[in-house]
């Protein structure tokens, strides 16, 4: 056997020893040999004496030695090498050519840790395949808008690393959307309802129509200028969307699609009394912005159902939905109205406070964008819900920053000791084991009153 081939073989038994506390392992060294060095592999039987019996010889030289013995024969074997589990999202279906896709959020408050998932998931994609990313602001709510949000939200997508090319405001897009509602009441798949709320709801739960469901469209559009122009009170109508009151899911007959505000906007003031529900406006703009893909949570699987309706009557080609499982975050405020009310009243220093679950809080707490990308990659886009792991993210962030940080540390709960006859101890480690050139840390204790 040539000399080539023990050394190889004693460069791997010397290795194992030293990651396994200086006994090496002749079934683990075969396997490493034969993965790392496949032209062996037709050797197989040959070999495996000659590695029992270096194993052996390498075994009985203990640790120190073996250390020494493997950097004088490859230094490079003594770093262990990470194993990198890769992970990677599923392809989508149906791409052809470029994707289209997007992030919607309500501009209540900065981003939070909840709404990096479907930020960094669309990103991703995107970036695979090519194509657009849209930031869409979905201002329907008048009630539930901080107007720093407009400008919050794109600085956190940027800092994510997350990048939209193209940003709508809902709020500027009421036109369109009472237009497509005019087209739905001319087709007979819309109405203008002026019932009690309960009362309509309990018909819909025994599968009946309420007596505004089939007027003619004629009075529908009647009614529909007079809500449009401010005649009814707030609560008192609502323009529906027609869908089949037989649906299995009650919660999938007719919806919602357009209500009566009267608190003012903070873009559009009072311009506007009809507002758009989530399931008209999010149809129309997924349509009208030509979206491909949709990647929402689990909790909008209704919605979907809702919004397809809308698809189908215009004869809109949908786009590809995904829902993934919903996500419990523990110990953490994310709730943008606590966070404001905790802001208001000194307790909390700002949307940064890393008591907080907001963007600028894992940013202003040392957290990496990238350790944010890879949690959710790694968690993929699968239907089960999840319980979100701090531990976890901690563990990724420490993979990307532990090469460029030093290495500290302190004493959270200190207990004092007096020990007799020593007066001062000093002590010292590296900076980082593996950057020698940054020198040590050098630690002093001395007793105070001496
Ligand atoms: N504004 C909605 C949200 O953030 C939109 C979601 C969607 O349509 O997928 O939950």
């Amino acid at each position: 056997m040539s000399d080539q081939i023990e050394d190889t073989i004693r460069k791997f038994a010397l290795q194992n020893a030293v990651f396994f506390k200086g006994k090496a392992n002749p079934k683990a060294v075969v396997g490493k040999i034969l993965g790392g060095c496949p032209e062996l592999r037709s050797k197989a039987a040959e070999i495996t004496p000659l590695i029992n019996q270096i194993v052996e010889e390498v075994n009985a030289m203990g640790l120190e030695a073996q250390t020494k013995a493997l950097s004088e024969m490859d230094s490079s074997m003594l770093v262990k090498e990470k194993k990198e589990r890769h992970y990677e999202l599923p392809e989508l279906k149906n791409v052809e050519g470029r994707v289209v896709m997007r992030i919607a959020p309500g501009p209540s408050g900065p981003l939070h840790i909840g709404h990096t998932r479907v930020s960094v998931l669309n990103d991703e994609y995107v970036k695979r395949y090519g194509g657009d990313l849209v930031l869409r602001f979905e201002d329907t709510n008048p009630e539930k808008i901080d107007p720093e949000a407009y400008d919050m939200i794109p600085e956190d997508l940027d800092w994510l690393g997350v990048k939209c090319n193209r940003t709508y405001i809902q709020s500027d897009r009421f036109e369109m959307y009472y237009d497509y509602t005019r087209k739905l009441l001319e087709m007979g798949k819309a109405y203008v309802c002026t019932c009690d709320a309960d009362h309509w709801r309990d018909l819909k739960e025994h599968r009946q129509a309420c007596p505004c469901h089939d007027l003619p469209v004629e009075e529908q559009l009647d009614r529909y200028d007079r809500f449009l122009a401010g005649g009814y009170e707030e609560g008192k109508a609502v323009v529906v969307v027609k869908t089949d009151l037989n649906h299995p899911n009650p919660a999938v007959r007719d919806f919602v699609a357009l209500r009566l505000v009267s608190h003012p906007h903070p873009r559009t003031g009072d311009r506007y009394v009809a507002y758009p529900m989530m399931n008209l406006s999010v149809a129309i703009d997924d349509h009208e912005m030509g979206m491909t893909h949709v990647i929402r949570g689990k909790d909008h699987l209704n919605n979907t159902l809702r919004q397809e309706y809308i698809f189908d009557y215009f004869g809109w080609k949908k786009p590809e939905y995904y829902h993934y499982g919903l996500v419990n975050i523990p110990d953490t405020v994310l709730k943008t109205s606590i966070i404001k009310g905790e802001i208001r009243d000194g307790t909390y220093s700002g949307w940064d406070d890393v008591r907080t679950g907001t963007v600028r809080a894992m940013e202003r707490r040392g957290i990496r964008p990238e350790a944010i990308r890879r949690y959710w990659v790694e968690a993929g886009m699968k239907a089960v819900d999840i319980q979100f792991s701090w531990d976890n993210l901690y563990g990724m962030n420490r993979d990307i920053i532990d090469a460029e940080s030093n290495r500290y540390f302190f004493v959270r709960d200190p207990v004092r000791y007096d020990i007799d006859g020593i007066d001062v101890i000093e002590g010292s480690a590296p900076k980082h084991p593996d950057h020698p050139e940054r020198g040590d840390r050098t630690y002093r204790l001395e007793d105070p009153r001496t």
